[in-house]
């Protein structure tokens, strides 16, 4: 089933994000997250993957292969390109193929100054190309609501992404933010582009301080001074900024589908407590007339 044909007007598809646990070893504890994931009914459950080269790194399809073949759940696998041959890639959209997993969020990927880049992909929208080009797979894409953090200015940005959805992105799913008014401009931007596919807004309950540092230094997010004042009045006090950390995203949540988002996904970071708390919060906001 395509991710795209999930979105429709009195619905706001509500999806999460897991990562493969950091040793293959344990991909095990994958999981107990999983059982408590699926009985909060999203409507699909992505999965990461690594950018750093490793094309016989198979964490990301074993996983995606559970959520469909154990869980019963849509996966959408990730997949980066900026460290990839044409080859290596081939080899992954066949493991993919062989375990049924039909839709991809089709990445570039970060340059990860160990790893020499391959120079077969520079951007995702040649992935979506090639992979299009190919056929079998429904292609999702990423977006940035500040603009991707290399981008010369938010036009260029959008009309890049334009690009990808030429080439067969059917879905977007945005990068985390913390105020709401930069998707809404966004989301405004993508619609004068001529960009008409479901965008979800990416949300990411802050869990401790030095997570969301290095997110924000990673992606260039803005962090406005209600979000700063609440980490430096809880930093000290790992359950109470859990639990503001989780009514912020709600909060957000809200206000989002108020103004009518076609999705929300959730990184959940393996935390199901969190996404718990959260989704049972706005459950019965997800579908109304
Ligand atoms: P692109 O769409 O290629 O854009 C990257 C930059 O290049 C932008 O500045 C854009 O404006 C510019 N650009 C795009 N196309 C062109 C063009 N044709 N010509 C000139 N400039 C262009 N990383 C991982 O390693 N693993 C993951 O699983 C992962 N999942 C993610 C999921 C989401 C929802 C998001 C938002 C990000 C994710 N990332 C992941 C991070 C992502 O790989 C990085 O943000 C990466 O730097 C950009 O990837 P992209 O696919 O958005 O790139």
């Amino acid at each position: 089933m395509q991710i795209s044909s999930l979105f429709s007007p009195n619905k706001t598809v509500l999806s999460f994000e897991v990562f493969p646990p950091k040793k293959t070893s344990s991909i095990d504890t994958i999981y107990a997250t999983l059982d408590e994931l699926y009985d909060l009914h999203p409507d699909f459950i992505s999965v990461t993957y690594g950018a750093g080269g490793n094309a016989g790194d198979t964490a990301t399809c074993e996983i995606a292969s559970i959520i469909k073949n154990k869980y019963g759940i849509l996966p959408l696998a990730h997949l980066t390109c900026v460290n990839y041959t044409k080859d290596e890639i081939d080899l992954i959209l066949d493991h993919l193929k062989e375990k049924g997993i039909d839709n991809i969020l089709a990445l570039r990927g970060d340059c990860n100054p160990e790893v020499e880049p391959k120079m077969h992909f520079s951007y995702a929208n040649e992935l979506v190309e090639y992979i299009k080009n190919k056929g079998g797979f429904h292609l999702s894409g990423a977006c940035y609501p500040e603009g991707h953090i290399d981008s010369v200015n938010l036009v260029e940005d959008v009309l890049n992404l334009k690009k990808k959805v030429d080439a067969g992105v059917g879905h977007l799913v945005s990068q985390l933010f913390f105020d709401n008014g930069y998707f809404y401009s966004f989301r405004e931007r993508a619609n004068i582009a001529g960009i008409h596919v479901p965008i979800e807004a990416g949300i990411m309950p802050v869990v401790n301080k030095k997570q969301i540092e290095r997110m924000v230094t990673l992606c260039g997010a803005s962090l406005p001074s209600k979000f700063t004042k609440m980490l430096q009045r809880f930093e000290h006090s790992p359950e109470a900024l859990r639990d503001a950390g989780i009514a912020y995203a709600i909060d957000q949540i809200v206000d989002l589908i108020t103004h009518g988002v076609d999705g929300i996904h959730l990184y959940t970071m393996n935390n199901p407590y969190i996404a718990r708390k959260i989704t049972e919060s706005i459950s019965g906001l997800l579908n109304v007339d």
